[in-house]
């Protein structure tokens, strides 16, 4: 098997005390469409920056194609201008005194690749593939903000890199263009086949673009899988949360036996078969519960399903109803807590009127409760 394109082996970088990327490892194959998504502030940017070489990383070490180009420990630091790697940023980061074309240009010329007349075909390849081809002799600045985007893709591409680095670059584009340019950077990303690496906080950015989502806190990358995968089936809470709205629920385990557990909770009991478990548990453990909103099956149950296919049947109150473009949100209140349920299609229900719900077997995912677990740790301290 060849080796991955990039690989990042604990990665750290500090800002005085303040550490941001904290012993980060990840691996990007050739040809993967990589998200590194999380919160602001987790450490995206500096992750991203290290791997470019804008930034020193404080330790670790990074392989391009198996060529070491950062290992503090043993001075090694390869310049950026040297690690093969193209850059788009937040902000477009073009350069206003020059025209598109010369935008373009301006690695070539930077890093002496090709003849003059090389560097005009390429420039022109370049801006047809985004589309600006009509452009190239316009100031870079009187474009569109869309525009300006793609010209600074185009600019990043130009070098041939062996990986394109993203970092937010939708962020500024109103929410039509977002739509467009995500669509326009997959169909970019689909054609050349470039090994990429993008920065998000978007949880829907990560999820439509990429092959493999590898979601960050705190400086590390906790948990990391396909968006499918990541958004129905996640390890962690973490991940549970951060990839869409979701139902959450302190629970306790009332019963335990080989075909499966009866959990205790606010808003009714649940019981979940023992295959539908990944976690050590047992008879008076306490746990998180977390189901989606979307993944609920309202009142009449589905006819190919019989009850044990479900976890649980709720009812309550029907407190709120809100459309929006793709589905209807209900609340519905039950024993003084809130649950969310989603539906393509709008039901028959007004506000007060009581509702049932019923939650699938293979949508409950249940927690280690790491609250109680850092409490006690805080006691410990
Ligand atoms: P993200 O891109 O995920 O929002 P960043 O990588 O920008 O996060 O920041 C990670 C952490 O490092 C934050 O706490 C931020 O304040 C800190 N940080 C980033 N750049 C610098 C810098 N140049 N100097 C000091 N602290 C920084
Ligand atoms: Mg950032």
């Amino acid at each position: 098997m060849s080796p991955p394109t990039l690989r990042v082996e604990g990665l750290t970088k500090r800002y005085r005390e303040n550490v941001a990327v904290d012993q980060l490892s990840v691996d990007i194959k050739e040809g993967e469409f990589k998200s590194l998504l999380g919160p602001s502030g987790c450490g995206k940017t500096t992750t991203l920056r290290c791997i470019a070489g804008i930034e020193k990383a404080d330790a670790g070490r990074m392989y391009i194609n198996d060529e070491l180009v950062s290992a503090p420990d043993d001075g090694v630091h390869v310049k950026p201008e040297n690690r093969d790697i193209g850059m788009v940023f937040q902000s477009y980061a073009i350069w206003p005194h020059m025209t598109v074309k010369e935008n373009v240009r301006f690695p070539l010329k930077v890093r002496g690749i090709g003849s003059k007349e090389d560097r005009e075909e390429r420039v022109v390849e370049m801006l047809k593939m985004v589309g600006l081809e009509r452009y190239k002799d316009a100031m870079a600045t009187d474009l569109s903000g869309g525009q300006q985007q793609r010209v600074a893709i185009s600019r990043a591409l130009v070098i041939e890199p062996e990986i394109l680095l993203f970092d937010e670059p939708l962020s500024n584009l109103d929410a039509k263009l977002r739509r467009e340019m995500r669509e326009e950077i997959k169909r970019l990303s689909e054609e050349l086949d470039i090994t990429t690496l993008y920065v998000t906080h978007s949880q829907d950015e990560a999820m439509f673009l990429s092959d493999t989502i590898a979601l960050m806190n705190e400086g590390k990358i906790v948990e990391e899988n396909d968006p499918e995968s990541l958004h129905t089936n996640p390890d962690s809470l973490f991940a549970m949360d951060f990839m869409g709205h979701t139902n959450t629920f302190q629970g306790h385990v009332t019963e335990a036996d080989e075909s499966g557990f009866v959990i205790e909770t606010p808003i009714g009991d649940f019981t979940i078969d023992e295959s539908q478990i990944h976690l050590e548990m047992t008879e008076g453990s306490d746990i998180i519960l977390s189901f989606r909103p979307k993944f609920c099956d309202y009142r009449t149950p589905d006819r190919t399903r019989n009850d044990r296919d479900y976890a649980a049947s709720l009812e309550g109150v029907l407190e709120q109803k809100a459309a929006t473009r793709d589905f209807t949100e209900y609340l519905i209140a039950i024993e003084g807590n809130q649950i969310t349920f989603r539906s393509l299609e709008p039901l028959d229900h007004d506000v007060g009127d009581n509702i049932q719900i019923r939650v699938p077997q293979e949508h409950v995912r249940v927690f280690e409760d790491q609250s109680r677990f850092k409490a006690a740790k805080r006691q410990d301290a």
